[in-house]
């Protein structure tokens, strides 16, 4: 098998052991964590792991820059200026990023780097453009010679804690958000995957971002990431990530009463109506659930077919699951799906399978691991699903599809409904009148018609339901880093 070369500056990277970013420079740490290659299953590098004092002195770095100000009171337009800067160097290094995600994700590099590291570079282009237009209000109050004004201000030290399957791209939707409103940074980065992270934050500095503004920290959930959902400096936490964890954060949280913005996990409907062009829902649908190797809280794993074209769709996807190949990051020439993340995420996905045939479903393409040293499952169809069996309901966060059938209308949009989660939905259908229907009624942050997983920096994107709550993205993401303060004067 050929593999792609690693380029220097990678393989530099990934040979130094790679210490904690704070106040601007490297600082160590007693523990190591171990970064494996989900593609071969053997380690790939080794960082430092902040535990709780790491992280206080991180969040003591992100609290003195704050303070000082050189970022938060800079004129806007020059913080705008360094997040372009930022944005450009990116784009620059995508062929790093790329490679560093394509390593200790096993996503295709060519995904890495023309999705993940384009649309970070994006999302930092089109918050520079924000921070000259973080405006405050004039007030006509009742109050005679009063002057009643709003300024809109940092909220101070943010906490950002993300997970591993899109590492760079859900730093930077946090980050440039927070950033170009003025806050200053710990971003705590997934134990599974911190390598882009870490050199995301020598690249601020290379922008222009002052020393202490973007703290990076990699560690374990429950160790670090507990410190910094529950410490006293940190005003607000941005978290992507399982609903289970989202829960624990709420709770750590309640000490010093955080602001919070939580993605979390998700359950998509898609749903396939008799009249939609098959031509593209079928592989709509397929690439819906499969993007990423379903690695997605957006996947669309829940697949409602019309009875009428139920039997075309299977086969179609069937035919497409035979046509993709599945080999490692690095691979040259590329393939369509690396690994799934780590042997203990593959144990549950081929666990969450075996449950599904064992309550009377029918595994089409796939469920069972493909042969590799690395964490491989190729893309796995269940027909034959219903609404109250385990695979219906809980996500499993790999490449399994799950088919379902109905008849009516009214009873598909209950049957989509019925979830604890509400990230998304979508639908594929030519009927307008319907269309319009089910965008208003489907319970979910984004809905999707015969398209899927469209997301935009302008485009506000977030849950409802267990989903979580916030949106990132657009106007609102500016909400989720500011507080308004209002002031009379005399
Ligand atoms: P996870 O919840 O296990 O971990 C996410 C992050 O939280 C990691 O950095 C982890 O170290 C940290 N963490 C774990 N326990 C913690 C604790 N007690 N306190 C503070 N931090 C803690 O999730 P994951 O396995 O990394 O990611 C998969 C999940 O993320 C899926 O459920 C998926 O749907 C969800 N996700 C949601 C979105 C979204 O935008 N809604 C995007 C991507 C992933």
């Amino acid at each position: 098998m050929k593999m792609i070369p690693l380029l220097p500056e990678v393989a530099a990277f990934i040979d130094a052991r790679q210490a904690l970013r704070i106040g601007g420079q490297t600082s160590d740490a007693p523990e190591n964590l171990t970064v494996v290659n989900p593609s071969t299953g053997r380690s790939l590098a080794v960082v430092a792991c902040a535990g709780h004092a790491e992280l206080d002195l991180a969040v003591q770095a992100a609290t003195m820059a704050f303070q000082q100000g050189d970022w938060g009171r800079m004129l806007p337009q020059d913080r705008g200026r360094i997040l372009w800067r930022l944005a450009d160097l990116i784009e620059e290094r995508a062929p790093i990023f790329g490679q560093l995600d394509a390593l200790d994700n096993g996503k295709p590099y060519a995904i890495a780097r023309d999705v993940d590291a384009h649309w970070s570079a994006r999302h930092f282009r089109y918050f520079a453009g924000w921070p000259d237009k973080i405006e405050g209000a004039t007030i006509p109050v009742g109050t005679p010679d009063r002057l009643n004004y709003t300024r809109v201000e940092p909220v101070g030290v943010c906490g950002l804690i993300t997970p591993w399957n899109y590492p760079l791209l859900m730093a930077s939707w946090k980050l440039a958000p927070a950033l170009a409103a003025g806050n200053t940074i710990v971003l705590k980065p997934s134990e599974e995957t911190p390598l882009s992270a870490l050199y995301l934050a020598d690249l601020a500095l290379e922008a222009g971002i002052p020393a202490g503004v973007l703290n990076v920290v990699p560690g374990y959930g429950h160790d670090a990431g507990d410190a910094l959902a529950s410490h006293a400096g940190v005003a607000k936490i941005g978290f992507t990530g399982s609903t289970r964890t989202g829960r624990e954060i709420v709770k750590a949280s309640a000490g010093n009463l955080k602001k919070l913005s939580l993605e979390l996990g998700g359950k998509a409907a898609n749903i396939i109506f008799p009249d939609a062009d098959l031509s593209r829902a079928i592989p709509g649908a397929f690439w819906a659930n499969f993007g990423n190797n379903g690695q997605s809280c957006t996947a669309g794993s829940r697949l409602y077919v019309h009875a009428d074209v139920y039997d075309q769709v299977l086969d179609g996807l069937t035919g497409l699951a035979a046509g993709i190949r599945v080999g490692p990051g690095l691979e040259d020439p590329g393939h369509d799906l690396g690994p799934v993340i780590s042997e203990k995420q593959m144990q549950m996905i081929l666990g969450h399978v075996e449950t599904s045939q064992k309550e009377g479903a029918t595994v089409l393409a796939g469920g069972v691991r493909a042969p590799g040293d690395g964490w491989f499952i190729p893309p796995t169809i269940i027909s034959a699903v219903t609404d109250e069996m385990t695979i219906a309901r809980e996500e499993v966060f790999g490449p399994v599809l799950s088919v379902l059938k109905f008849d009516d209308e009214a009873d598909v949009l209950a049957r989509a409904n019925h979830s604890d989660y509400g990230l998304a939905a979508g639908l594929w259908s030519q009927d307008v009148t319907r269309v319009r229907r089910f965008a208003d009624a489907l319970e979910a942050g984004t809905v999707w018609v015969n398209c899927w997983g469209e997301t935009d920096a302008a485009s506000p994107f977030g849950g409802v339901k267990q989903s979580g709550y916030g949106r990132e993205m657009g106007k609102d993401a500016i909400g989720l880093y500011t507080q308004t303060k209002s002031v009379w004067v005399g």
